[in-house]
């Protein structure tokens, strides 16, 4: 569970924890006086509204209140733009109310599932790997042992598991390890191949497992306040500060690299990467990711998605390596090695973005907002792509239609800035007319 979920489990409370903190309602109209302390609420105008997500809702200043804004008003912490801990509210806040008699589930001390994940990763990867476990690995050319070595293991016995799993509530509590989703059968059991999250810090947070039998394939422990897959990826411990990341898809790509000695590979676990995920790797100095998704339809349309939708944002330098269709990237290194891996190619974003729209419309338009490492080449590798596609696009004409929509952009924004310097005169002029 994370702090948002948590919050919003808290807000079933909401009426109770007002009420407790002697919010109460006029008796004829069950309406409160506002919280809002920069609102002076004369008549009371502040109403509680049970439907989706409970919340408060005043028609006075039209302000929306969770249980988060009760706490700040009891505890006289509501200022504008007044900074609190909201995880140390949301404790205080389920304390109360437990204290009251309330049945409310309690957050859980991010250090406890730390030592729970810990105890864990240290039971699945105490013996090597045998058996099919084993063979699988190889069958993937990935040496057993060196991926133990990266948190990937099994359970060995499972009735010597559940003994395990039994101190295992009995030190951090039933509910933590119910919540982490630690206790997962689909995971922990005799016939998957277990493989460890770690956090940026190197501490194991979570699991996965690829099971040998059965439906779903990949099955991954819940989110915690300390792991958020799609935030996080499989590999964060190894890429962050790492100037160029590769970001595979699967548990296996990213291990073939590892234990070939490669580290600035990061598996998303998806077919797609989110934005919190390349920012976070941005904010830690990564300046280029190569999306090295796989080479399928959902793994091409994936990396269109986040592409598109976040690299201007985020402003980080992209390229895609365009694999054979039906060999991922862990294949491609057992059959191919290091160096036939790198010779695919590696296409600039912006061509990768016409091959798969053949709209020289939103090339062009990505290519003005994104970051671009050497345009002459990007140009070029654009124009090759517009050959295969029948489309006549030298450098020099992309050149100038990148010039001119460069252009029109610029002056559609300097438009606007005047535009508004117009309105701002325009409003002067009367305040000015109506004083004189
Ligand atoms: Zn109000």
């Amino acid at each position: 569970m994370t702090l948002a979920d948590y919050r919003k489990y808290l807000n079933r409370f909401l009426l109770e924890y007002a009420e407790l903190n002697h919010l109460h309602p006029e008796q004829s109209e069950r309406k409160y006086y506002c919280i809002n302390p920069s609102h002076n609420d004369i008549v009371p105008s502040m109403v509680y509204y049970a439907e989706d997500e409970p919340h408060f809702y005043c028609h006075g200043c039209n302000h929306y209140f969770d249980i988060v804004d009760v706490y700040k008003y009891v505890t006289k912490k509501f200022k504008p733009n007044d900074e609190i801990n909201i995880k140390e509210a949301l404790k205080e806040i389920a304390n109360q109310l437990q204290k009251a008699g309330y049945n409310v589930k309690p957050f859980f001390d991010d250090k406890k599932i730390y030592a729970a994940a810990q105890d864990i990763y240290k039971y699945i990867t105490r013996y090597p790997l045998k058996g099919p476990q084993k063979d699988f690995l190889k069958e993937k050319g990935i040496d057993p042992e060196r991926a133990r070595a990266e948190g990937v293991g099994m359970i060995h016995n499972y009735k010597n598991w559940m003994r395990f799993l039994y101190n295992l509530k009995q030190k951090y509590g039933e509910d933590l390890i119910a919540d982490a989703k630690f206790d997962n059968k689909l995971i922990f059991n005799t016939d998957t191949i277990i493989y460890t999250y770690f956090d940026a810090n190197h501490k194991p947070v979570a699991f996965a497992a690829r099971r040998l039998e059965g439906d779903p394939k990949y099955v991954n422990t819940g989110t915690t306040s300390i792991f958020q897959k799609k935030k996080m990826g499989y590999g964060i411990h190894k890429v962050i500060g790492q100037r160029t990341v590769y970001l595979v898809e699967g548990y296996n790509d990213a291990l073939a690299f590892w234990v070939r000695g490669y580290y600035n590979i990061l598996a998303v676990a998806s077919a797609s990467v989110s934005f919190e995920l390349l920012q976070l790797l941005k904010n830690n100095g990564t300046e280029r990711v190569v999306f090295t998704l796989d080479p399928d339809e959902a793994g091409l349309r994936g990396a269109l998605e986040s592409i598109r939708k976040y690299i201007p944002k985020i402003q980080l330098y992209a390229t895609v390596k365009i694999l054979p269709a039906h060999k991922d990237p862990d294949e491609i290194l057992r059959d191919e090695g290091i160096n036939g891996f790198y010779k695919y190619k590696n296409l600039p974003a912006a061509a990768f973005i016409l091959r798969m729209t053949g709209s020289i419309q939103q090339t062009l338009e990505f290519l003005i907002t994104a970051p671009v490492k050497d345009l002459q080449a990007t140009l070029e590798a654009i124009s090759e792509e517009g050959t295969q596609m029948n489309l006549d696009l030298s450098p020099e004409k992309l050149k100038i239609n990148l010039m001119q929509k460069y252009l029109t952009k610029e002056i559609e924004k300097l438009n606007k800035t005047i535009g508004e310097a117009q309105t701002r005169m325009k409003q002067i002029t009367s305040f000015l007319e109506k004083l004189l």
